[in-house]
């Protein structure tokens, strides 16, 4: 969650994570977050509504463990069960050199 300063514009001070709820600043003041995001459209349950959530880098990657486990649980059984668990780069997009 972002923590914002009111002024002309807004500020962020600081993005708590969502999870944990620890500031995201690394020990030079850098903030360090991924972010889920989602927009729900037209046929959705939740059509109209849109979140954003912040994590930290640990709770980042321990969530998207605990996304590959229940991905895993739900496959186990068949042929790409293990490619599943094995697969390091999950949700991976992107890496610079
Ligand atoms: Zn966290």
């Amino acid at each position: 969650m972002k923590v914002i300063q009111a002024s002309e514009p807004d500020v962020v001070v600081d993005v708590v994570c969502d999870v944990c709820g620890m500031s995201t600043r690394d020990g030079e003041g850098e903030l360090l977050y991924g972010t889920m995001h989602a927009s729900w459209g037209t046929g959705s349950r939740h059509c109209g509504e849109e979140y954003e959530l912040h994590l930290c880098e640990r709770c980042f990657f321990g969530q998207t463990a605990e996304m590959k486990r229940t991905r895993w649980l739900a496959a186990m059984f068949d042929e790409e069960g293990d490619a599943i668990l094995d697969d390091v780069a999950y949700g991976l997009v992107k890496k610079s050199a």
